[in-house]
């Protein structure tokens, strides 16, 4: 599943193929956007802001805001303008950029829209500090997670009005690894700051590979400590890894996958 390390990189790809250079075409296949065409313009920039993709393109006023997000199942693809090809009937795509050397399609986009970059805060401003953004701080997160101290941290961590970037998988190592339950309320989490501390760092270690490891050891089936391992023994204590439903951001409701024993 996309998180914010997943979103970092793909906004990074698309910088490389598209910034500085003027759009050939683009094909937006959305209904409210079905007519638009910002061929012709410019991509000033693409980045991230937690787990949503912002392309930036020249034009009057401030320019506009391709925004885009990829939630469960979303991807991009880019691939050389003189070897792609881009079905027209493919249901899957969403979304395409193309310039004279790349076309970028997005695929299974969970939302695509294109918004004036002066009200980009209409779309990302209710989020908390960015993970990989050039605005974190730990402590502003902690200070977001705590207003709310009976919440179970889980559900908390998912929250990206508290901090953003994090998604199912992170959130289940992060609390193995500072052996807490899911479960147990914010106010009884311990040190907010190093947790959000560690989801720092989790994402910084990950966001230039394409694999997610949190154990350090990438072999496949080994780069998790409980994510994904329900009913298997636990790396650390050989307890079985438990997992339940875990309600996110409504209306999601997430997995949460923990060792009883290592996360009391
Ligand atoms: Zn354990």
């Amino acid at each position: 599943m996309p998180e914010g390390d997943v979103v970092w990189r793909t906004a990074r790809q698309l910088h490389t193929a598209l910034a500085g250079q003027a759009l050939t075409r683009t094909d937006f296949r959305v209904p409210r956007f079905a007519t638009t065409d910002l061929s012709g313009r410019t991509v000033r920039e693409v980045v991230s802001r937690g787990k949503h993709a912002l392309a930036r393109v020249d034009g009057g006023n401030g320019g506009l805001t391709i925004h885009t997000h990829l939630r469960m199942d979303g991807y991009w693809r880019i691939r050389p303008a003189a070897t792609a090809v881009v079905p027209s009937h493919d249901h899957r795509i969403r979304l395409v950029l193309a310039n004279s050397d790349w076309h970028a399609v997005g695929y299974l986009l969970s939302m695509v829209e294109v918004v004036p970059t002066a009200r980009e805060n209409a779309i990302v401003g209710h989020l908390g500090p960015d993970l990989l953004g050039p605005d974190w701080d730990a402590a502003e997160a902690a200070r977001r997670l705590a207003a709310n101290p009976a919440r179970p941290i889980g559900e908390a961590l998912l929250d990206q009005r508290n901090l953003a970037g994090i998604g199912n998988f992170y959130r289940a190592e992060l609390l193995f690894l500072r052996g807490i339950s899911p479960w147990r309320p914010v106010s009884d989490a311990g040190d907010l700051t190093a947790i959000a501390d560690l989801a720092k760092r989790l994402l910084e270690a990950n966001k230039d590979r394409a694999v997610q490891v949190t154990t350090g050891n990438p072999a496949p089936g080994q780069e998790a400590w409980v994510y994904g391992r329900a009913g298997r023994p636990c790396r650390r204590c050989g307890t079985r890894i438990r997992t339940d439903r875990q309600s996110g951001p409504a209306p999601t409701v997430r997995i949460s996958f923990w060792c009883p024993s290592c996360q009391p």
